[in-house]
Formats: structure tokens, C-alpha cells, sequence
């Protein structure tokens, strides 16, 4: 990281930039603005990644962020430009993801501090061994005059492949929920108990995620994962007692997700009911959806539709930075085009025409913003 941070200030300083690497382990770098005390825009995204990861995750975000810059060729605007490389989004580390970008909106508090790695390392040790100072953490904070945050990403996913199109602009993040399911009966023997006598709890487990897939496809947007499915005692020649599973429910719209989700809860019910079952749900995540700012996004579709591609509109079914930033500022995404849907993975891509485009929307973005009259206001008011 110490390396990718010092690449990306050799890159930026002969831009004119002032770059830092504040407490939270983010890399930070002004580019001026047209005028002294003018507030800013940043622009970024995260700077690490998964084991076995692909390439383009999060760093392409903060790389078209400097080729942004190098763009402009010295052309100031009537805001500052600050490039951020997030720490810590993925969460691979410390199982807490977002730990960069918290810092921004004031939320990396004592008790993420204090959280530990696999080998009892804190937070805050982690942050000390960097050579950084855990108090100077306040100072990590987007300052006030933060005008707004804006990220390219990948889109992980293959629904821009699957419409031709290069870029989106995301209106919101998806809201979670993640609820873990166990489905109680009676063990018994696989040849000596008739099949109108079981209690079998596998069997009701897959009427169920049966169900799940049924009610997903049912309704525009909503994806429904019974992801991990685990039964005891577990045994070829015997009939289950206990079947535990787990549900990962998304959509755009709180109102639809918390309704799919109380549909299946009263499904697991009935089938259970009607099987001689029992069945208990514990809720593990609940997350609100996060809109994009409109104005942004409605300007990023515009500055899309210059570059002469279709304003594909989406939400993103993965967490971002950006979703952490909208609790302070306005915030805003651009997806690309993601070949194949493959990320997380060696093979993730991204091709070089879609960087292209990104680019040329990016700098239409810009201009846009620098003449448009309601983000004058905002200027104004920063
Ligand atoms: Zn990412």
C-alpha cells in the first residue's frame, strides 16, 4: 500500500496536486481550483482488494481519477479536485469493511478502533505500524466545503455487457438483508421410516429455496441467495433433524425488499407447518438503500449521452465507498462495463474503449458542473 501510494503522488505532484496519506491510511491529493478557498469535489475509490483478485476493482476508480486530472492540462476549475484511494473498503482484513472511508464521514470511531485481524492485531495498531497517528483521525474528515463525491467502478456484473453499453449512471445502492433460517423435524432412518412419517428437514428446506428463486424472479429487481446450506446430522442413510440456511435479500427499494422478505419468513412458515416442521429465523444484516444525489446523477447521464452511449440508468447491487460518503455529502457513481460479470477474480477486465468513454465522461461531467448554475449554488454555499 505504502508503495501504491507513493506511485499515484509521483503521478499526481507534477499535476500541481498537494497529496497526503491522512490517519485513516487514505490517500489524499488536491488539485486546485481556479481560485484560492474554493471548495471541492473528490473524486476516488478504494485502493485495496480481495485475495485473488482481479486488477481493476476499486484502483481503476482512483487511476481515471488522475487521468482526469492529466486531462484538464493544467486548466483550472471553480472547484478543487481531491483524489482519494480508500483503505480498507473490502473488509478482508479486520471483517469490517469501509474502515477508509468511514474516516471521511467521522464514523471510524474507538469501536472499530479496536477491532482485530486473525492475529489479534487492533486497528489501531495496524494504523500505528503504518506510522500513522490513530488521534489525527478527526483530521480525516471530508472537510466542509466538500462539494460532493463522485466514483467510477467496475460493475462487477453482467448488465451492461448484456445491453451493449459501456457506462452507467448508478441512482442508488441497493438495501440488504441477510437472515440465517434453521429448519427443525426429526431424525430417523433413511430405509425403516415410510415417506408420510418424516419430519425431513432438507425436504422442506428445498420447497422453500424453491420459492425464494420463484418469488426473486417475480418481482423487476429483487434478488433473493440462499447462499449456504448446512444439515445435521449429515449422513447419506439418515433423514435430517436440522436444516440451516442462509438468505441474502437486495433491492433498490426498502419497501420491496422488507415485503419479500416478510413474504418468505410466512413461506418458511407454512411449509414448515404443513411438513410437521419448525422453523426459527435470526436476522444478521439489515441495511438501508442509499440513493445517489440526482443532480449528479442526472449529469452524469448527460455527460453519458455526449460520449454518444445510451444514459443506461442501474443500481448496484454491491456496497461501494460512495455509500458510506452519501451520509455526509452528495454522492454519485459510474459504472463500466464489466466483461463477462467476472470480478473478485484474475480474470476481471475491463476494456480499454469503455476506459475511453469513462474518461471523455468524466470530462464532460466536469465542464457541465463548472458552468452549470445550480452547481454555482452549491459553490456559492460551500
Ligand atoms: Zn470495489
Amino acid at each position: 500500500m505504502r508503495e501504491c501510494h507513493r506511485e499515484i503522488a509521483r503521478w499526481m505532484e507534477p499535476l500541481g496536486a498537494h497529496v497526503r496519506v491522512d490517519a485513516a491510511g487514505n490517500f489524499r491529493g488536491v488539485y486546485p481550483a481556479a481560485s484560492q478557498n474554493a471548495p471541492r469535489l473528490l473524486i476516488g475509490s478504494h485502493l485495496d482488494t480481495v485475495p485473488n483478485a482481479g486488477a481493476y476493482d476499486g484502483i481503476l476508480g482512483v487511476v481515471l481519477a488522475v487521468a482526469l486530472l492529466e486531462e484538464l492540462q493544467g486548466r483550472k476549475l471553480p472547484f478543487g479536485i481531491e483524489v482519494v484511494g480508500f483503505s480498507e473498503e473490502e473488509g478482508v482484513r479486520f471483517g469490517a469493511p469501509f474502515i477508509g472511508s468511514r474516516a471521511l464521514v467521522g464514523r471510524l470511531d474507538e469501536e472499530l478502533l479496536e477491532v482485530q485481524d486473525a492475529q489479534g492485531v487492533s486497528v489501531r495498531k495496524v494504523i500505528e505500524k503504518f506510522g500513522l497517528n490513530p488521534a489525527e483521525i478527526p483530521q480525516a474528515e471530508a472537510e466542509n466545503d466538500t462539494l460532493g463525491y463522485l466514483e467510477f467502478h467496475i460493475e462487477q456484473g453482467p448488465v451492461l455487457e448484456k445491453l451493449n453499453q459501456p457506462l452507467a449512471a448508478v441512482e442508488a445502492i441497493a438495501g440488504q438483508s441477510r437472515i440465517e433460517f434453521t429448519f427443525l423435524g426429526r431424525a430417523n432412518h433413511a430405509g425403516t421410516t415410510p415417506m408420510h412419517l418424516r419430519c425431513d428437514t432438507i425436504a422442506g428446506a428445498a420447497e422453500w429455496i424453491g420459492n425464494v428463486e420463484r418469488t426473486a424472479q417475480g418481482v423487476p429487481g429483487l434478488v433473493a441467495t440462499v447462499g449456504k446450506i448446512e444439515a445435521k446430522p449429515g449422513a447419506a442413510n439418515v433423514i435430517a433433524a436440522e436444516a440451516r440456511l442462509t438468505l441474502d435479500v437486495r433491492h433498490g427499494s426498502d419497501d420491496i425488499r422488507t415485503r419479500a422478505v416478510g413474504d418468505l419468513i410466512r413461506q418458511a412458515q407454512e411449509i414448515a407447518a404443513r411438513r410437521g416442521l419448525s422453523v426459527r429465523e435470526s436476522t444478521l444484516l439489515s441495511q438501508r438503500a442509499v440513493a445517489m444525489d440526482p443532480f449528479l446523477t442526472a449529469q452524469i447521464e448527460q455527460a453519458i449521452i455526449k460520449t454518444g452511449c445510451k444514459p443506461h440508468r442501474m443500481v448496484s447491487g454491491a456496497g461501494h465507498d460512495a455509500m458510506i460518503l452519501a451520509e455526509k455529502v452528495p454522492a454519485a457513481m459510474i459504472f463500466l462495463r464489466t466483461p463477462g460479470g467476472t470480478s473478485h477474480d484474475p480474470a476481471e477486465s475491463v476494456a480499454v474503449e469503455d476506459v475511453e468513454k469513462a474518461i471523455e465522461c468524466g470530462l464532460h461531467l466536469l465542464d457541465q458542473l463548472a458552468s452549470s448554475p445550480e452547481f454555482q449554488k452549491r459553490i456559492n454555499r460551500a
